[in-house]
């Protein structure tokens, strides 16, 4: 089983990469932003506990997210490999990640961040709120959330960086570019 972090600001480009990895490797996607959604929209339990922070772009805090996410990979025993888009969002998910894929005698194989620079990111950001449905996509909240972003979730980068786990490639780009250069990294 092989396993891959896809780390990223919002607009990386994680979403159009992770669809991709997904056709070509069959990893089982895991988007924490696309598991959130679709509690908040059902109105779950956990929905209505974390709908003030998804419409504010605060981070959810670490345990709630880390329970979920270990439920949707207990959920999956067949997956031959998980790809994790939008987690780790803060160093204490990255140790429970560790933590959580050791205890089923798994790891993070790969940790892939897409650089784009902060510039990058509020413009495409700003195109995609125009055509967007998502309620967090207010301009304040989208502020708040890549705001959260630099002041976060960013220091998971040196985390895995210090422990040489780190690969990054260009997210600016042609799309089939970019992802040609995840494809060299996870079949070196
Ligand atoms: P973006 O499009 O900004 O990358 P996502 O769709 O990944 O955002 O996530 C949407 C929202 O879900 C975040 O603003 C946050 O409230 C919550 N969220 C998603 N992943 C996490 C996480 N790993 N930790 C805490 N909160 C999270």
């Amino acid at each position: 089983m092989k396993n891959l972090v896809l780390f990223g600001p919002p607009g990386a480009g994680k979403g159009t990469q992770s669809d991709k990895l997904k056709e070509k490797y069959g990893f089982v996607h895991i988007s924490t932003g696309d598991l959130f959604r679709y509690h908040k929209e059902h109105q779950t339990e956990l929905g209505k506990r974390v709908k003030e922070y998804i419409d504010n772009g605060m981070l959810v805090p670490d345990q709630v997210t880390i329970d979920m996410l270990q439920e949707e990979v207990n959920k999956n025993p067949e997956a031959t490999g998980f790809l994790f888009d939008g987690f780790p969002r803060t160093v204490p998910q990255a140790e429970a990640l560790d933590a959580f894929m050791q205890s089923l005698g798994s790891a993070i194989h790969h940790i892939i961040a897409l650089d784009v620079t902060e510039e990058e990111v509020r413009t495409r950001i700003e195109k995609r709120r125009a055509i967007s449905q998502r309620i967090d996509d207010e301009a304040e909240t989208v502020n708040r959330r890549i705001n959260e972003y630099y002041a976060k979730t960013i220091h998971v980068l040196p985390y895995y960086e210090a422990q040489g786990r780190l690969a990054r490639v260009q997210g600016i780009g042609e799309v089939e570019v970019i992802f040609s250069a995840l494809c060299n990294i996870l079949d070196a």
